[in-house]
């Protein structure tokens, strides 16, 4: 059922204390962690408890939770004092999403180019 746990998903094993993460925030409805392999001098990943596979699924079932997780990037950036920020929702393997569950990256602390790759 949408939003319910994936016993194969690893962000949702994340959310349930199953594997290890440098969480840096974390609310009723979202967790946010950093990225295991940093593209950025901070790069943290923003996502929620509730399983969605993409941004688009999680806007489309439940908007106050897209919210949220919006929220909560803007909330990280404003933690780790980024000023100047990019956050990035992959979405399809061709644009490089490799977890399926939805994720918002914030990207911070060195210059971002425009076009992204
Ligand atoms: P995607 O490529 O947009 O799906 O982003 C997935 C991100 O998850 C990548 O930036 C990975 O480095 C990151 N990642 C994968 N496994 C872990 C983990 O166990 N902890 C934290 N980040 C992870």
């Amino acid at each position: 059922m949408a939003g319910e746990p994936q016993a194969d998903c690893l962000f949702c094993k994340i959310v349930a204390g199953e594997v290890p993460a440098d969480v840096v925030r974390e609310t009723g409805t979202t967790v946010a962690f950093r990225d295991i392999n940093p593209q950025a001098p901070t790069h943290i990943l923003v996502i929620p408890r509730a399983h969605y596979r993409d941004a688009a699924s999680l806007a489309a079932a439940d908007p106050r939770l897209a919210a949220d997780l919006l929220a909560g990037a803007g909330a990280v950036a404003e933690q780790e004092e980024l000023g100047a920020y990019r956050i990035v929702l992959n979405t399809g393997a061709g644009a490089g999403q490799t977890v399926f569950h939805v994720h918002a990256h914030v990207l911070g602390g060195r210059g971002l180019e425009w076009p992204p790759g």
